[in-house]
């Protein structure tokens, strides 16, 4: 590409050409800093792809940086989790791991230094006088009474603060900025509080633990973050930013630039939510496959690959927007389209005798491994007297236009023969239990037999001998409503309540030898991806997702 072509992707990316052209910057350093609370969510790939994907494009570095400030919430559990999930996602943080909790000691210098500055005064007031005090966006607020202690005493007291001589909440330490500031975050806001709780990395150590906003900007500083992006909601949150690096000594100056979050059609992101419906077994837990973490599409069956490319192809702007999940979806298929095995799987199984086939008979058709893929060859499919078909690809009243299995009726099965249904039966209960079917020999491999005559349908078919048995889990949306989170009462009144079936189902014997973790075709029905509660004994399987998007068929029709 030459010079001229060239265009910055978005506006972040072109700041940073900026910086880079008029020598602001020679190395552009971004991070991507999760609180160790929770999961990520496919919101959270959104940043890392932005964060990573700079520092790739422009040979820079992008650190991973743990933001843990609230002990209260915070667990190494979780920072295994964000770890795996980054890594999986395809980024690599090399030797830059961080960790806000290792800076501790520098903020608490940086406070001591403001106190000493006038910039920084110990408060008395409980949390609920400070917020009275603090006004609103109509009324300025007003000066706490601890506002003008000496600097020695505010010294003496941050001291004590940490030594531990006061209980939660009874102190904290406070920025002395503007109380009638126009920006509510620009009212002395809180450095400090006390929370006597152990830390998941530095222990009891500490009993004073430093705000998010004096935490971040200063940690970017000292790693040498350029640019520093986050979410919309900090816009208001940047003078506050800019006030911290403007008034301590820090050994660099990052920028803070905001992006508009990820929203997804039906689809809840935010941990606290998340979080809910984990702890009150609304799903089996944060890699549940229907969750939005990436542990669960990752378990489900998404490829890496269609996140980034969904990432990318979303873009990175300043308006809010929701994206319909089906662009996700659609971006799942396009890469198991391209990379997945085919096999045929039948998940609600209605058996069919071969009355013409000999018993002990068996041939291995020739199967397309993956026809985007003709050099992959072949597979070989076991086909014999005896065969599973899936039981709506048979109807005993059939209209005209169903061209697959009906009494009298032949249709094509799929790289075997052409079957034509004689004789349907039944148990006590008039339920079908079988289907007798004859077979012609002159149509092996599906091939059109010698004297014309034409099959409008073709179905897939699993031979009963040597099927694989499994559990298949059918997933569909968590929630029926578009958007859960703003619609009117609680989320949980908009849970799909069919947002999973289990189907007792009949693989081709190949897929035994598909591993956990792989996604594979089911031919007619969509990917599947062996699942992690698989064992010896028993095969379970995830369908990532239908061959095509049957959300979209729906409002079509309506
Ligand atoms: P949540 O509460 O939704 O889990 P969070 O912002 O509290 O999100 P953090 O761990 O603090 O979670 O976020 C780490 C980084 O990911 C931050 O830079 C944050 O701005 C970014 N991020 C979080 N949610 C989204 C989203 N939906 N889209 C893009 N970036 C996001
Ligand atoms: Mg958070």
């Amino acid at each position: 590409m030459s010079e001229k072509d060239h265009q910055p992707t978005d506006f972040i990316r072109q700041v940073i050409e900026e910086d880079l052209k008029s020598g602001k910057h020679k190395e552009i350093v971004t991070r991507f800093p999760p609180e160790p609370n929770g999961y990520l969510h496919i919101g959270h790939a959104k940043s890392i792809c932005l964060n990573f994907g700079i520092a790739q494009e422009f040979e820079g570095q992008c650190n991973l940086r743990f933001d843990d400030t609230n002990p209260a919430k915070e667990d190494v559990e979780y920072v295994d989790s964000i770890k795996e999930d980054v890594r999986w996602l395809g980024f690599d943080w090399g030797d830059n791991l961080y960790f806000a909790s290792d800076y501790f000691e520098q903020l608490y210098t940086w406070a001591v230094d403001l106190i000493k500055e006038g910039k920084a005064y110990v408060d008395d007031q409980t949390a609920e006088e400070m917020s009275k005090g603090r006004g609103n966006l109509q009324t300025p607020g007003e000066n706490s009474p601890f506002r003008d202690r000496s600097v020695e005493e505010n010294l003496a007291l941050f001291q004590e603060m940490r030594d531990g001589k006061f209980g939660d909440g009874e102190k904290v330490l406070r920025a002395k900025i503007d109380m009638a500031h126009p920006n509510m975050n620009m009212r002395d806001p809180v450095l400090y509080r006390i929370t006597h709780i152990e830390h998941h990395r530095s222990g009891d150590k500490w009993c004073i633990y430093p705000m998010y906003d004096f935490t971040h900007g200063q940690s970017d500083a000292l790693e040498g973050v350029t640019h520093s992006l986050c979410t919309l909601e900090f816009e208001h949150h940047r003078p506050l930013y800019e006030w911290f690096i403007d008034n301590i000594d820090v050994p660099s100056k990052p920028r803070q630039i905001e992006f508009a979050k990820l929203q997804l059609t039906y689809t809840m992101l935010g941990k606290r939510n998340m979080r809910f419906l984990v702890e009150n077994d609304y799903v089996s837990g944060w890699d549940d496959p229907r969750m939005p973490t990436i542990s669960g599409i990752r378990r489900r069956g998404y490829p890496s690959e269609a996140i980034r490319n969904f990432c990318h192809n979303v873009g990175v702007t300043k308006f809010k927007s929701t994206h319909d999940i089906g662009l996700l979806e659609n971006e799942v298929r396009q890469v198991l389209n391209r990379d997945a095995l085919r096999f045929m799987a039948v998940l609600d199984p209605l058996k069919v005798i071969v009355t013409n086939y000999p018993e002990e008979k068996v041939e291995e058709m020739d199967a397309v491994k993956n026809p985007e893929k003709p050099e992959l060859g072949t597979r070989k499919v076991p086909f014999c007297r005896e065969l599973y078909i899936e039981r709506d690809d048979f109807m005993e009243d059939a209209p005209k236009k169903f061209f697959r299995l009906k009494p009298g009726g032949e249709v094509r099965f799929r790289c075997a023969y052409w079957l034509k249904c004689e004789e349907v039966i039944k148990d006590e209960n008039g339920e079908i239990t079988e289907l007798h079917c004859t077979y012609d020999p002159d149509t092996r491999g599906g091939e059109n037999p010698p004297d014309g005559r034409k099959v409008k349908g073709t179905i897939h078919w699993v031979s009963a001998r040597h099927a694989v048995d499994a559990e298949v889990r059918v997933y569909d949306r968590l929630f029926k409503e578009e958007n859960p989170d703003a619609a009117e009462g609680s989320f949980l009144d908009y849970l799909n309540p069919n947002s999973i079936e289990i189907k007792n189902a009949k693989l081709e014997p190949g897929l035994g030898e598909i591993e956990v973790g792989e996604t594979v075709q089911f031919e007619r029905l969509g990917y599947f991806c062996v699942d992690t509660d698989s064992s010896d004994d028993k095969k379970i399987v995830n369908r990532t997702v239908p061959l095509r998007d049957s959300w979209a068929k729906i409002a079509q029709k309506s």
